[in-house]
């Protein structure tokens, strides 16, 4: 949509001009950023904005220790993976030490797309299948495999025969007995694949299902699902890249606050706090299977520079009590969230775990309906108020809440006033 603004705007011409039709840029008049702090990101024209739409910078932006920690290891070493580095292992036992026993081996990677994609071809040599379940609104990454199980990453290209949706865990699915109708769901899932041939390597899922408009709750969903999965010799790969490190706030990881145990643990975006670094964590003996029969090697995945990064965050997240802090401050924005609710008729829910939460935005007529347009308004009106944020779910009626975990109760507060000006601004429809 930003294509119509070129003409007025030189930087938005050249990007266009550069990048083509792959462009993904946010809002019709996109931003320019110059620099960021803690949770807040400063244009060109001087304007800060509260970044609500970001889980990458999870420490908060430009973290000093972080910086440091990248910037004292680039002047020193940095090299590809083919050598042993103090570093590298230091993260490596910091890292697992956050997981269960069993996934005792780390292949580390540049991005989540790389950990799914590996993931996936671990799943089909130790199953000997082809099929995959994923979420009905999932996305995975970027390569073709891993496109392939992002329902949400294809637009015109229809859905491959050995990937088998399953809708998000919601009442508007499943009614209110949400785990016996998911569960019943994979199931029915599993038997699609088994009918059409491939079988079953893995189900995916990130555990708060964020692009399928979060969706935290019920907690005891996933273990009939995935004891069905492993009776039918498949896999079950928790996505960690948007849940993980600690943003649920109740758990560090997304899969705990669902008492499971995952095959494989795949893991991004935040690990590195804006440095390219992702990883999976395997049992050795399944990761031992795979490299009988297969290499890999990465070239950057994991290099001393990009462990540094993870090793700071590991520290900040522990000295800051980042973990409580999303916990705290994320039921503090709930409450508040659950208020301007009871108020305003065009929220129809306010869902989520820690500094996740999704707010549905409908129609206020006597059914709601999920209004996109409503909170494509909302995301515009909120810009103008100085705080960025998101959409997500099958509708994209969902506001994403993901600021960085050191949110503050103020920095909290400004936004929900803000989402209640807006929402003012556009007529108001109280209870
Ligand atoms: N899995 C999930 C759940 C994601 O949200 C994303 C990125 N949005 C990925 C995987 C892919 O990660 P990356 O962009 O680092 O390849």
């Amino acid at each position: 949509p930003s294509r119509d603004r070129a003409g007025e705007n030189p930087l938005l011409e050249r990007h266009h001009h550069n990048f083509g039709a792959a462009s993904v840029l946010f809002y019709r008049d996109p931003i320019e950023m110059v620099s960021a702090s803690g949770c807040w990101m400063e244009a060109a024209d001087g304007t800060r904005y509260l970044d609500f739409y970001n889980n990458v910078p999870s420490v908060g932006h430009c973290h000093p220790r972080v910086v440091e920690a990248v910037s004292c290891q680039l002047a020193r070493l940095n090299i590809h993976t083919r050598y042993l580095n103090q570093c590298i292992e230091t993260y490596a036992e910091r890292l697992k030490a956050t997981l269960s026993r069993t996934l005792d081996n780390l292949v580390m990677t540049c991005t989540g797309s790389e950990a799914n994609d590996l993931a996936l071809r671990i799943a089909a040599l130790k199953s000997g299948n082809r099929g995959v379940i994923v979420t009905e609104n999932a996305y995975h990454g970027n390569t073709e495999a891993v496109t392939a199980i992002s329902p949400s990453a294809l637009k015109r290209a229809p859905l491959s025969p050995h990937v088998v949706t399953v809708p998000a865990p919601s009442v508007d699915a499943f009614g209110s007995d949400i785990t016996t109708g998911f569960t019943t769901a994979v199931k029915q899932a599993i038997e699609t694949l088994r009918k059409r041939g491939y079988g079953l390597a893995a189900f995916i899922c990130d555990a708060i299902f964020s692009s399928d408009g979060i969706h935290a709750d019920p907690t005891d969903l996933l273990k009939p699902s995935i004891a069905a999965v492993h009776a039918a010799g498949g896999i079950y790969i928790a996505d960690e890249v948007q849940p993980g490190f600690g943003r649920t706030g109740d758990a560090y990881w997304g899969f705990e606050r669902h008492t499971v145990t995952p095959d494989i643990v795949t893991m991004g975006k935040p690990m590195g706090n804006g440095f390219p670094l992702a990883g999976l964590a395997v049992n050795a003996d399944a990761l031992a299977c795979f490299c009988e029969e297969y290499g890999y090697f990465n070239t950057f995945g994991g290099n001393p520079v990009a462990c540094a990064a993870g090793q700071a965050v590991l520290e900040v997240m522990e000295e800051e009590q980042l973990q409580a802090n999303a916990q705290h401050i994320g039921a503090h924005l709930g409450t508040r969230l659950e208020a301007l609710r009871h108020y305003d008729r065009r929220i129809t829910a306010v869902r989520g775990a820690g500094l996740f939460i999704g707010i549905d935005l409908c129609h206020s007529g006597e059914t709601a309906t999920p209004s996109p347009e409503l909170t494509s308004a909302v995301i515009n009106g909120l810009r103008e108020r100085r705080v960025l944020i998101g959409a997500a779910g099958r509708f994209g009626n969902t506001l994403k809440i993901r600021p960085p975990l050191c949110l503050d109760e103020q920095e909290a507060d400004f936004f929900v006033e803000a989402l209640s000006d807006t929402l003012a601004s556009l007529s108001v429809k109280s209870r």
